[in-house]
């Protein structure tokens, strides 16, 4: 489920998983998407983020790619 979401957040951001990481790996906004089933917000997060705001779902379910890939 995991690797599913962050598969679906690099391709909604347009580039690989890997090259996503490396991109933001620093950064102090990273992309970040919801884990519901179904969802596809993403939106750009902080690199620690576990819960934050879904527009679609208007629910605490967005995590960010780097604690998705275990980064954090
Ligand atoms: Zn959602």
């Amino acid at each position: 489920m995991k690797d599913d979401k962050l598969d679906q957040l690099a391709r909604i951001w347009g580039m690989s998983v890997e090259l996503m990481l490396k991109t933001y790996q620093s950064d102090s906004l990273v992309p970040g998407i919801c884990m519901n089933e179904g969802c596809d917000f993403a939106t750009e997060v902080e690199p620690d983020t576990r819960a934050s705001w879904c527009e679609e779902c208007r629910n605490r379910t967005v995590t960010s790619a780097l604690v998705l890939a275990g980064r954090i």
